[in-house]
């Protein structure tokens, strides 16, 4: 049991632009849980993806923007710092050690993320650093892949938020989140086709997107990455 220091709450992600599918899923996941700051953090070389096409000082910035008049949110750079792939049981086990065994620690994924997590470097060992806090997706299965890994998932889950608060890691609370039909590679291809990413993002991060000339249209690079 922890002594009621307050839970802290990681959200990784590459965030080739960040867009309000993080952001409004992330604010109502706070309110839900009694979560006070929700540290975004960048990653550097995801391992199972193709490099980021905005830079990491331009994705930087797009976060600054994006949080500038929310003081809900705040930043780590830690994987962006290292030039190694960015394994979040590398960073947890960091931040694991760098807050102590009492420490609740949450990391907030998406819906298709838990879908993928058997997949991860070493997830079986993630509930031992923290506790999941999963934000629903539109257009993702509710049920893991295999029964195993739905019988992982149940023998972990929690419905109250209490225990996340309680207990240091090791639960996960599948959450009621708004669905927002948004992600960064529909972001990414819509300007690729010079079509309208409003409503999409915050209207900061649209226009740093534009003065850079980010996402330009058309580049094979982009049309890839699809
Ligand atoms: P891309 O489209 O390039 O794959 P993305 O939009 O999924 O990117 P990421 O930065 O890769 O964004 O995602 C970081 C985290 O945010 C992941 O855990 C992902 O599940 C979650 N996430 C992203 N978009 C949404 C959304 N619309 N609703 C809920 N969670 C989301």
């Amino acid at each position: 049991m922890s002594d009621n220091q307050p839970l802290q709450a990681l959200f990784g992600g590459t965030f080739d632009p960040v867009h309000y599918g993080h952001l409004r899923p992330a604010e109502t996941l706070a309110k839900r849980v009694g979560l006070q700051k929700i540290t975004l953090m960048p990653n550097n070389v995801p391992p199972h993806r193709p490099q980021p096409e905005a830079s990491a000082a331009q994705r930087i910035a797009m976060l600054k923007l994006a949080i500038a008049d929310n003081p809900l949110f705040d930043i780590d750079l830690r994987e962006m710092q290292r030039d190694t792939p960015s394994y979040t049981i590398d960073t947890l086990t960091e931040l694991r050690a760098e807050r102590g065994v009492k420490q609740p620690l949450a990391f907030i994924i998406g819906q298709d993320s838990l879908l993928t997590l058997h997949t991860w470097h070493r997830w079986q060992e993630l509930l031992r650093l923290c506790h999941l806090l999963v934000c629903k997706r539109p257009g993702y299965d509710h049920k893991l892949e295999s029964i195993d890994m739905q019988r992982w998932l149940e023998q972990h889950q929690v419905d109250t938020a209490a225990t996340l608060h309680q207990e240091a890691a090791g639960r996960i609370f599948m959450a009621d989140t708004p669905l927002v039909a948004v992600s960064a590679s529909e972001i990414r291809h819509r300007r690729h086709q010079g079509e309208s990413c409003e409503d999409l993002l915050p209207s900061a991060v649209l226009t740093f997107i534009d003065n850079e000339g980010l996402y330009r249209n058309p580049t094979p690079r982009g049309i890839l990455r699809r």
